[in-house]
């Protein structure tokens, strides 16, 4: 199997072979050729495996082959859920496309407007956009989306879960009925079925399960340690080990910026990314990790969803969450397109439930090390530490008795009330961070 076999055209693969794919990974052969068809197709596949490509590609090979337009409409919407992932997809985009006479952008809130419109005018093919400013600039009548041809809805999944499925419809009625729909995600639930039935017509599944699931290739190890030496075990491990590159999670915002002081303190270089800074500062810290600037990128789960940072020794997670998926995506940051990695759980009393509903998910037992010195506290309580609850800031007010319930990270919403009505609004939740 080849690109060239799945019938993309020259300058397509021209720039494939400059970016260094060899072969399409399995989501992408499945994918592209019904794209290429101009079906409506349905594709999911775990995090890491090429998504992107899957999508970028045949959307580039049709608009290359249609003629250009005078004034050049945008006649391919990409839409994502975060800032981070719609700038990695135009960059994507921009990739491919070096020799093809074809024009994009991407828009996303945080950052002022005005570049963003300056482009458009002159005409873009292909727009990268988060559903807040992409609606928000089409209302002020800075946009037009009347002559889209190809709609894509990356990392669908996720736009559920953040709450998109309101804006999601709203962009819908600005296009044409009739136009070409795409739609990927990392999972497939029910969720996602629905919404692929309002948006799909008769569209082609496809669906890619790696041999090695992300799970099996990475190493997986759990520190038992007790609540209050978790810093202290985290920064010898990396100060040993000498660690270059590693991505720590922690549950909410306020421990990440703690954790951050602390591994500073130690000399260890460090950043935050959380749905509270700028985006600016995320950027930045996110650049700075990747060059290597910066050895520990301490993140939020919702801050790092979608993230490519490719080749990732390292995952920690400082705590454990809550929610077992969240686990998996977490653990999905290394070993992406198949390198090795390693991720370790800092575990303490309070969280081992969560660790056995994680390995029950995983339906594998994570072997488990005892640091001398770093030892977990025998009389800690193993009480779970209650979706909401923050013990720091005694915010007692969001406990939920339900220990599956979805997110618990502190994350955006401060509404105490939330948890109460969380399944019912979980598709209309409105959670700040990284909303655009
Ligand atoms: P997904 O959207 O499925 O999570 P991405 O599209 O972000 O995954 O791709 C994950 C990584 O794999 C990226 O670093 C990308 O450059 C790389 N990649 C994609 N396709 C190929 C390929 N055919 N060969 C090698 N690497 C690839
Ligand atoms: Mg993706």
């Amino acid at each position: 199997m080849s690109f060239k076999s799945l019938g993309l055209s020259e300058p397509l693969l021209r720039a494939i072979s400059k970016k260094g794919y060899e072969t399409p990974s399995p989501i992408q052969a499945k994918a592209i050729p019904p794209v290429l068809e101009e079906k409506d197709v349905l594709a999911s596949a775990q995090t890491g495996t090429g998504k992107t490509a899957g999508f970028t590609l045949p959307l580039l090979h049709l608009l290359s082959q249609r003629p250009v337009q005078k004034h050049r409409p945008i006649r391919a919407l990409i839409l994502t859920p975060t800032r981070e992932l719609a700038a990695q997809v135009h960059t994507n985009v921009k990739e491919y496309s070096e020799f093809l006479n074809i024009k994009s952008t991407v828009i996303f809130g945080g950052v002022n407007q005005k570049p963003q419109v300056a482009t458009i005018r002159k005409g873009v093919d292909v727009l990268v956009a988060t559903p807040g400013r992409l609606i928000d600039l089409e209302s002020q009548g800075l946009l037009s989306l009347k002559r889209v041809e190809i709609f894509v809805l990356d990392e669908a999944d996720r736009m559920l879960d953040m709450g998109f499925l309101r804006d999601i419809e709203r962009v819908m009625k600005l296009m044409p009925d009739k136009r070409q729909n795409l739609m990927f995600s990392a999972t497939f639930s029910k969720d996602i079925k629905k919404l692929a039935y309002s948006i799909l017509n008769n569209p082609v599944k496809v669906e890619a399960t790696p041999e090695n699931t992300a799970v099996e290739v990475i190493d997986q190890k759990v520190y038992r340690v007790a609540k209050g030496k978790k810093t202290g075990l985290i920064i010898k491990l990396i100060s040993e080990g000498n660690w270059k590159q590693v991505l720590v999670f922690t549950r909410t915002k306020h421990g990440a910026n703690k954790l951050c002081k602390k591994m500073i303190s130690a000399g260890i270089t460090a950043a935050a990314i959380h749905g509270n800074k700028s985006q600016g500062a995320r950027t930045k810290a996110l650049a700075g990790f990747k060059s290597g600037k910066v050895r520990v990128l301490v993140a939020t789960d919702i801050a790092a969803r979608g993230l490519d940072i490719p080749l990732l020794p390292h995952v920690v997670n400082y705590e454990i969450p809550n929610i077992s998926e969240d686990y998996v995506h977490r653990i999905g940051r290394t070993g992406r397109a198949g390198a090795s990695g390693e991720a370790i759980s800092l575990v303490s009393a309070d969280e081992t439930t969560y660790l056995r509903s994680i390995e029950k998910l995983i339906d594998m037992k994570i072997e488990v090390e005892v640091v001398e010195g770093f030892e977990p506290d025998p009389n800690a309580s193993t009480e779970p530490i209650k979706p909401g609850q923050n013990r720091n800031r005694g915010r007692g007010g969001n406990q939920n008795k339900n220990s599956n319930s979805r997110r618990n990270s502190g994350e955006g919403n401060k509404n105490s009330n939330r948890n109460r009505n969380r399944n019912k609004n979980r598709n209309r939740r409105r959670n700040s961070d990284n909303r655009s």
